[in-house]
């Protein structure tokens, strides 16, 4: 019996047709990166547990229910990485950059979480993000945040929106944390499990559940802005004109505050409501103790990470992604194999991008595989054209045509021809 094996549930295949959206997508994010002066970091897709444990917090969805463990063969937990600020900071932290140094660091790559398979939610999914590293801000916040609009305005991206909240200083965290256990206390029976269990430990993380019943409490709770320092308030006051003045709205959301422990201060996501359920594209914030906390030095930190997926779905839903024009010239081979593979040669070596005829065949059925294999020229070389050192041009877009053109011509009349 055959048995067809399918891919994990939950992680997909990028097929041809939709693999070219992704690199228009991975080239903007790559170059808005670069233009604000961010170097590019990649580490490890496995990392010792420990690792993840520490940094995003035991009693977080991602550690407690959607990391992907297992022990290798000397009995040492690993895991799929769910996120990539931890790596970043365990990598900054290895190679000593953050000895008085000031880094921008940006990512992009696969991560792993087994959630609920659903529209844009998945087991395997990638996300890009940035990391600016010894910067107290206000300033810096800013900038981190006007990367992604840089980046929605350079996709062409409008239905999108900035949520953005303070969590204030450690202590004010701290007396907000206390505020949020007598809240949530008065109401424990009606708290959904989960919840339930972080009410002792973390509170805070309750604000973050989906569970519709907790959902309503939480509109209810008590607000961090009774409990912010001076400073603090400042500080978020000072972001909040800077990106006014940038032409960034912001809706102030004091219920904000994200699904990993690290978080300090500034924190932010852009939502979009053109994707149902799964509407946000990109989230981060301040994470001023994680560096220390790590084994390194106090050093300052503020970073986002993007969904990619979300991030390309928001685009298809916006614009049709044309997939033709990957090809240039197909070429047709009806004699001397070896000229048509020279030939072809020359061109990639022209940085034409060129396919060749593979299997033989007749002219007709070699011409059909040329009209659908996209391109925009067929170059044919027949018995006539070996002899004569040319090749036969045919235009298989719009108005069509053919003429014959000698070889040694042949890559300068296709750089002119094509865009
Ligand atoms: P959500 O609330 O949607 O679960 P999150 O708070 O877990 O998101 P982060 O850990 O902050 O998300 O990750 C940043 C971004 O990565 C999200 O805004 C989203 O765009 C994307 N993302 C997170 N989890 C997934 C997933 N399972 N599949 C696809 N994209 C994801
Ligand atoms: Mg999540």
């Amino acid at each position: 019996m055959s048995n067809k094996i399918q891919a994990v549930k939950g992680m997909n295949d990028l097929l041809p047709g939709k693999v070219e959206l992704w690199h228009q997508v991975e080239q903007v994010l790559r170059e808005a990166a670069w233009s604000y002066g961010y170097q590019e970091i990649r580490t490890p897709i496995l990392e010792k547990t420990e690792l993840f444990k520490q940094s995003i917090g035991d009693q977080t969805d991602i550690v407690e229910k959607e990391m992907y463990v297992f022990e290798d063969a000397s009995d040492t937990s690993l895991a799929l990485r769910p996120e990539a600020t931890a790596a970043t900071v365990r990598a900054g932290n290895q190679h000593g950059l953050f000895h008085n140094q000031q880094q921008r660091l940006w990512y992009m790559g696969p991560m792993f979480r087994r959630e609920r398979p659903q529209k844009g939610r998945y087991r395997q999914f990638h996300q890009f993000g940035i990391e600016a590293f010894g910067w107290t801000g206000p300033d810096i916040d800013a900038e981190v945040i006007r990367v992604g609009a840089r980046i929605w305005k350079n996709l062409g991206v409008e239905n999108i929106r900035l949520k953005l909240n303070t969590l204030g200083s450690p202590e004010a965290r701290e007396r907000y944390r206390h505020a949020l256990h007598q809240y949530f206390s008065n109401c424990r029976d009606q708290l959904d499990s989960d919840s339930l269990r972080r009410l002792e430990r973390n509170p805070l993380r309750i604000l973050d559940s989906k569970v519709e019943s907790t959902v309503a409490l939480v509109e209810a709770a008590p607000s961090i802005l009774e409990y912010l320092d001076e400073d603090s308030k400042r500080s978020f006051e000072s972001l909040c004109e800077s990106l006014t003045q940038s032409g960034i709205s912001i809706d102030v959301d004091n219920r904000l505050v994200r699904g990993l422990d690290y978080y300090t201060s500034t924190v932010f996501e852009w939502v979009t409501d053109q994707l149902g359920a799964q509407s946000a594209v990109c989230a981060g914030g301040r994470y001023d103790q994680l560096v220390e906390h790590r084994g390194g030095r106090a050093t300052p930190a503020v970073g986002f990470a993007m969904g990619v997926e979300r991030l390309v779905e928001l685009i298809a839903v916006e614009q049709k992604s044309s997939t033709d024009e990957f090809l240039d010239a197909y070429v047709i081979s009806l004699c001397g194999q070896q000229h048509a593979v020279d030939i072809t040669e020359r061109l990639r070596d022209a940085g034409i991008r060129a396919c060749e005829h593979c299997g033989g065949g007749k002219l007709k059925s070699q011409m059909k595989k040329a009209d659908q294999s996209g391109a925009s020229f067929a170059v044919i070389v027949g018995e006539d054209e070996v002899a004569t050192q040319s090749v036969q041009l045919k235009i298989l877009r719009g108005e069509g045509g053919q003429e014959q053109i000698k070889r040694e011509q042949l890559v300068e009349v296709l750089v002119s021809r094509l865009p």
